[in-house]
């Protein structure tokens, strides 16, 4: 059971160019409806966004290792629709040039330990994209500065998979470190 009080969702890079765009996740699509569903049934509710300036280092062009994604301002960075319409808190990552983020804990406007203190949150559920990426990054950081429980949706997150099986063993590193794991039956 959820108790909205004192339980927080944090979904993960829900934005266009990971799902359709220039970065697409593998079945990012089929983890929309399932997102939208976990995160109706939370008060709190966070948001990380990628947010790159356009000669960002983690791009090709600058021999990084993405192709160009998320730039701020363009349709790649907004959020999916399916968020659309929540009152909800946005943390930015990504938004120096030289420095690349993959965790929502190295949010650039504000400090996402502190913002969940300030809301006395104790449970703290992450889903989104990509799970061997950004999620294990922002996972692994909760597990190591945020004081509460740290829940993995499993339903409602999805792979890069450069190797096959990166996304299993991001799943096996992260309950390991002490994740625990939920799925929306
Ligand atoms: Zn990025």
């Amino acid at each position: 059971m959820i108790d909205p009080r004192t339980d927080a969702i944090l979904v993960v890079d829900l934005q266009n160019d990971f799902i359709t765009g220039s970065l697409a996740v593998p079945g990012a699509e089929d983890i929309l409806p399932t997102v939208r569903k976990w995160v109706d049934r939370f008060d709190h509710i966070i948001l990380s966004k990628d947010m790159h300036p356009p000669n960002h280092s983690s791009f090709i062009e600058q021999e990084g290792p993405w192709p160009a994604h998320c730039i701020a301002g363009n349709f790649g960075s907004d959020l999916h629709v399916v968020l659309d319409g929540l009152r909800v808190n946005v943390v930015e990552k990504g938004t120096e040039v030289d420095k690349d983020a993959y965790s929502a804990f190295e949010g650039t406007n504000f400090n996402l330990v502190e913002r969940l203190k300030m809301f006395g949150i104790k449970r703290l559920f992450v889903c989104g994209l990509a799970t061997d990426y950004c999620v294990k990054a922002t996972v692994m950081d909760a597990l190591e500065q945020f004081d509460g429980e740290v829940f993995l949706l499993l339903d409602a997150i999805a792979a890069v998979d450069v190797t096959p099986g990166d996304g299993m063993a991001a799943i096996a590193e992260m309950t390991l470190a002490g994740a625990k794991v939920a799925t929306n039956k």
